[in-house]
């Protein structure tokens, strides 16, 4: 049977990665949406290429620059263009691969309309996992990542039920300053923290897996994909990124999963669940791969990661205060407006500020998403006044 796809964010590293695997498999996919935030000449493109159905883009004047290059003439726009893709008819998996949380109303939307939902996005977790997770339950469908580590511990659970699991353990490469002294971490430049040594993804993960804040976050969305404590999960460093997440059993049986660096595995088998389909990537060639390392982070060294371990065990809206003050000192960085270091003194600064809601309901969470937002960024005025 045809899956009928529409992909949030399909100029990004995963939609792009999204359209090769539906490419791959023209017998058993069908894209019939993108949206795309501003890479026009890209998207039409992708237009050209796949004829989806569904086009949107989320700023209106680069909707019109759009129409000026293809002969498209329905294109939608804003967040009513991605409700209107995460919830079509037509559309049977809704990939959400977008940066930003524009798309959480979209993707709980999509979700009340019962679709499959292969989520790349981890902010929304992040900021969202009680809720998204509640409705996901509520309707019936489900939510399948396709982040590595997760998709990894989702392979690996396959067949396990939650009381035989005694920890859950996710792995990172530890980052372009894994490795490094305080006084080159200090020193390094926006290149060097931009030049990932296994991943090719979007500057503002990059700069998430830099300061670690990444694993903090992934760890965040762990415990509601899985629906586990916080203190089952593990964090731990593994230069080689082989083995993308493990899974402990109660018995002391640990499983691993294993493969090539290539987000094209993750997102076929978002897609595939719970087939398994033939491809044509690059297999691992386990004899090749010489000592695999594993270490503790350095909580120290990497504030960001202790910070969001903290903020999910004060639970409630702290992770969205986390994520949102993360998001705006880490773009203030790539503006070159703040050094690396300051990213940590923002998100604690923010959070010391915020009182916790214990469970926001939707309209909780957009407004405290804002005030972190607004929040951070007058902090970072107040440090530097222009
Ligand atoms: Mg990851």
């Amino acid at each position: 049977m045809m899956r009928r796809v529409a992909v949030l964010g399909s100029t990004g590293s995963i939609g792009r990665n999204t359209l090769e695997v539906i490419a791959s498999h023209p017998d058993r996919l069908q894209l019939v949406g993108v949206a795309a935030r501003s890479r026009v000449e890209e998207l039409a493109q992708q237009i050209d290429r796949f004829h989806p159905s569904l086009v949107s883009v989320w700023d209106e004047e680069k909707a019109r620059a759009l129409a000026r290059v293809t002969t498209r003439r329905e294109i939608l726009t804003g967040p009513e263009g991605l409700t209107a893709l995460a919830t079509h008819p037509d559309v049977d998996i809704v990939v959400v691969a977008t940066v930003g949380h524009e798309a959480l109303l979209p993707l709980v939307r999509a979700i009340q309309a019962g679709k499959r939902i292969a989520l790349a996005s981890k902010e929304l977790l992040v900021m969202a996992g009680e809720l998204l997770m509640r409705l996901v339950q509520e309707h019936g469908t489900s939510l399948i990542p396709i982040d590595s580590e997760h998709a990894a511990l989702f392979q690996c659970l396959q067949g396990v039920v939650t009381s035989q699991v005694a920890r859950l353990t996710v792995t990172g490469s530890g980052g372009p300053l894994w490795g490094k002294s305080a006084a080159e971490m200090e020193a390094a430049t926006r290149e060097e923290v931009l030049a990932h040594p296994k991943w090719r993804m979007g500057p503002k993960i990059t700069v998430d897996s830099a300061t670690l804040m990444n694993k903090g976050l992934e760890v965040i969305e762990a415990r509601w994909l899985f629906q586990l404590p916080l203190e089952r999960f593990r964090v731990v460093i593994h230069p080689e990124a082989v083995v993308h997440a493990l899974v402990e059993l109660v018995d002391g049986t640990c499983l691993a999963q294993m493969s090539p660096c290539d987000m094209r595995l993750p997102i076929q088998y978002a897609l595939s669940f719970p087939e398994r389909w033939e491809s044509a990537r690059p297999r691992l060639e386990i004899t090749q791969l010489g000592a695999l390392r594993f270490y503790d982070p350095d909580l120290e060294r990497f504030p960001c990661l202790r910070l969001a371990l903290e903020a999910a065990r004060m639970g409630g809206s702290a992770c969205i205060v986390l994520n949102g003050a993360n998001d705006t000192a880490v773009r203030a960085y790539l503006d070159g407006q703040i050094p690396l270091r300051d990213i940590p003194r923002v998100i604690a600064e923010t959070l010391e500020q915020h009182a916790v809601v214990p469970h926001p309901s939707l309209d909780e969470i957009l407004q405290v998403d804002a005030w972190s937002r607004h929040t951070a960024q007058e902090l970072m005025h107040q440090w530097s006044p222009r």
